[in-house]
């Protein structure tokens, strides 16, 4: 639509040139009724004269050429004359084939109409015959020649000018041809050059009448033409007019923007939808009273006359758009920007008004929503600084930690603990590398098995933190993630001192039940020991009906010991004898304990009297073999032991005091018997036992009483 009769201003009408309006164009734009357009009236032309004597009836054409051959059958027949070039026989068959040709010519036209094709062959097969039947005339000058001529003529003027153009072209070909052969075969007579001259001069008379009707005719058809394409511009011009006018009336009508046209005294003359839209006002009602000054909100009317006296005084030239307010029909205030252009349309004047009323809310908006961001980012900025002096001086090691266990961000604690310079933590480290290893992997077995069991995971770990120079520290890890974010705050508590004082509690503690249950100079059970494992072990034991077997021991004549010796060596010496009773006594569960002063006693579970008679006899002979010199003893100058030793299935009806007291009794006896052996006692003595050790005399002689 290039030329499309449009202005780019619109203060000027629409100028529509007549030769920009292009045929190609409108026929893009327009649909050209092609019926409408009535043609220029060719029926005064010579052409359409001629036309009116051309005859296409077959029946008439076709008796015209059957009676020209007969009577050229019947010519050459009767006209026997010499000189024929040929027998008149096969001249007169040659004849009859035209007639062959023109009966099957005719039936052709008769079955399909005629044709073009149909008329050139009919049109050459007449020039062909009139030349042959000139040819073979023995008369000279030939008669025959003058039916050349009516073959020419004739088909002419019955076909049209075309075929008459190519008649005359063949003859001028053809009639040569057959004129110098006559000449050659029959020989020449002047008297048929005049002939030659008339048909000739026809011929050329008639082609060059031709040539003038032609010309006539196509200076016609020219105009024809031209007028033609005169009235078919006129008509897509017309409907271009029509179609832009429109398009006009529609831009004005359907136009987002409102326009008006006033007049010089304000009064709209014409508004379209979007200004009744705007104003509210119907469109009578604009055009019967309403001015546009009417419109205006009164203090911007008032304003914009001070600016236009203003600018009258200076000199200056008046602004074309004003910015302004517009009170509609209910009263409502809205903001206009209003232009004016002058129209060249009766020097009226265009306006349009463009409802800013949103825009200027949306400012308002745009202002307030501006204004608390700065707000809000003052506030974020404070917010974030306080952040910011919190997360330093929090008293406690922080990180960040975000992606991959990366170290964000570290505060000065966090480098105190671990000793690392800022950059240093900035470069590289990871929050895994700060966990000794074999921690990181507990945690990471934890928090796996934590997932599959699709529980939380902690918040809270302890663990051992590696610093700088590749020191522990224990620390309590606490790891908090904000709701929505990949980012961690990871604060470490250092409980390395804790968890000092922890141990040291507890090997306090450790103490503590050593020495609550272990005699301290021996290093054996004491007695409150002895009493519980006693009690505990002939409960089970009874329970379980297997034999609790004890052995109660005293060393010989210590209180001599001590006497001589001194307390001190006393004491050394009853280390030994502890020392060496554990020793003797083979089994784990078996213990044995400090019964008082130099009194051991040993507590044998499932053990028959058997067994603890060996380990007894054993302890004893281990203790003579010390050999710890004891001058004062009446019966060996080295330190011995006696023993009793019972063993007995704890009876119900019975308690552990029992077993101590038939051990005790068994411990009696052995001193009774001289000391250094081992006695069994009373409830095994049906179990058949002889002291090894022998009686000696010594002792029978020192303790006469026993
Ligand atoms: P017996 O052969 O009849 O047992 O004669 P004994 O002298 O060993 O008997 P007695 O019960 O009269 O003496 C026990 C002595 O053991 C008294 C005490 O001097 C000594 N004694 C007891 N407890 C301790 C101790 O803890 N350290 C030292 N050095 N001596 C102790
Ligand atoms: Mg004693
Ligand atoms: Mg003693």
């Amino acid at each position: 639509m290039g030329k499309k009769p449009t202005t780019s201003n619109s203060k000027q009408d629409p100028i529509i040139n007549l030769d920009a309006v292009s045929l190609d164009d409108l026929e893009q734009d327009l649909v050209v009724d092609l019926n409408s357009i009535s043609l220029a009236d060719s029926k005064n032309s010579i052409a359409s004269r001629l036309r009116a004597i051309r005859v296409n009836a077959p029946d008439l054409q076709f008796i015209a050429r059957f009676v020209l051959t007969i009577m050229g059958i019947v010519y050459f027949a009767t006209n026997s004359s010499s000189p024929l070039i040929l027998p008149i026989s096969i001249i007169i068959g040659l004849c009859l084939m035209f007639l062959v040709c023109y009966l099957y010519l005719y039936h052709q036209v008769k079955r399909h109409g005629f044709s073009t094709r149909a008329t050139i062959s009919a049109n050459q097969l007449d020039i062909s015959f009139a030349h042959f039947a000139w040819f073979f005339d023995p008369a000279n000058p030939s008669p025959l020649l003058l039916l050349v001529v009516i073959a020419a003529v004739g088909n002419g003027i019955q076909h049209g000018f075309n075929v008459f153009r190519s008649i005359l072209q063949s003859i001028i070909i053809a009639a040569p041809l057959v004129f110098a052969l006559r000449v050659m075969t029959i020989g020449f007579q002047p008297i048929s050059l005049i002939y030659l001259f008339l048909t000739g001069f026809l011929l050329i008379y008639t082609y060059f009448l031709i040539q003038r009707i032609d010309a006539i005719q196509t200076e016609t058809e020219h105009r024809t033409t031209d007028l033609e394409l005169n009235n078919f511009k006129l008509k897509q011009l017309g409907r271009a007019l029509q179609n832009s006018e429109a398009r006009y009336r529609n831009i004005f009508d359907n136009s987002s923007v409102a326009m008006i046209l006033i007049e010089d005294n304000m009064r709209i003359s014409l508004v379209n939808a979007k200004f009744e839209e705007l104003t509210q006002f119907s469109r009578s009602e604009l055009y019967n009273r309403k001015r546009l000054s009417d419109l205006i909100d009164k203090d911007d009317l008032e304003r914009i006359r001070r600016f236009h006296a203003r600018r009258k005084k200076m000199g200056g030239t008046t602004p074309t758009e004003y910015e302004c307010k517009l009170v509609d029909k209910f009263h409502n205030t809205k903001h206009v920007i209003i232009r004016f252009n002058i129209t060249h349309w009766h020097e009226r004047i265009m306006a349009t008004i463009e409802d800013i009323t949103s825009r200027k809310q949306a400012k308002a908006a745009l202002q307030r929503s501006n204004k608390k961001l700065r707000q809000t980012l003052s506030m974020l900025t404070q917010s974030e600084k306080g952040y910011r002096n919190l997360f330093e001086n929090t008293g406690t090691a922080t990180i960040l930690v975000g992606k991959n266990l990366r170290i964000l961000k570290a505060n000065t604690k966090f480098l105190e603990l671990t000793e690392f310079s800022k950059k240093e933590i900035a470069v590289k480290k990871r929050l895994s590398e700060f966990i000794e290893r074999k921690n990181l992997y507990r945690i990471r077995r934890f928090q796996a098995k934590q997932k599959i069991k699709g529980l939380p995971l902690p918040t809270e770990y302890e663990c051992l933190l590696i610093d700088k120079q590749k020191k522990m520290k224990h620390v309590v890890m606490k790891i908090y993630t904000p709701a929505g974010q990949e980012t961690s705050i990871v604060s470490f508590f250092d409980i390395t001192k804790r968890k000092q004082a922890e141990a040291e509690l507890r090997q306090a503690h450790e103490k503590l039940r050593i020495v609550a249950v272990m005699d301290e100079l021996t290093q054996v059970a004491n007695r409150r020991q002895f009493n519980e494992k006693l009690s505990s072990e002939w409960s089970r034991l009874k329970r379980e009906g297997l034999p609790l077997a004890l052995i109660m021991c005293d060393v010989d004549f210590f209180k001599s010991y001590n006497d001589n010796y001194g307390h001190q060596n006393g004491d050394r010496c009853l280390r030994s004898i502890a020392d060496t009773v554990k020793k003797a006594v083979k089994r784990s569960i078996d213990v044995v304990a400090r019964y008082g002063g130099e009194e051991f006693a040993v507590i044998m579970p499932n053990t028959d009297i058997h067994g603890a008679l060996n380990v007894a006899e054993a302890a004893r002979v281990a203790i003579e073999q010390l050999r710890i010199p004891h001058k004062m003893s009446p019966i060996s100058p080295y330190i011995t032991l006696s023993l009793g030793v019972s063993s007995m299935i704890p009876a119900k009806s019975l308690a552990p005091d029992a077993l101590i007291k038939d051990a005790d009794n068994a411990l009696y006896e052995a001193k009774r018997l001289g000391r250094n052996r081992t006695v069994v006692g009373k409830c095994n003595a049906d179990e058949n036992f002889h002291p090894q050790s022998p009686w000696p005399n010594k002792i029978q002689k020192a303790y006469p009483n026993l």
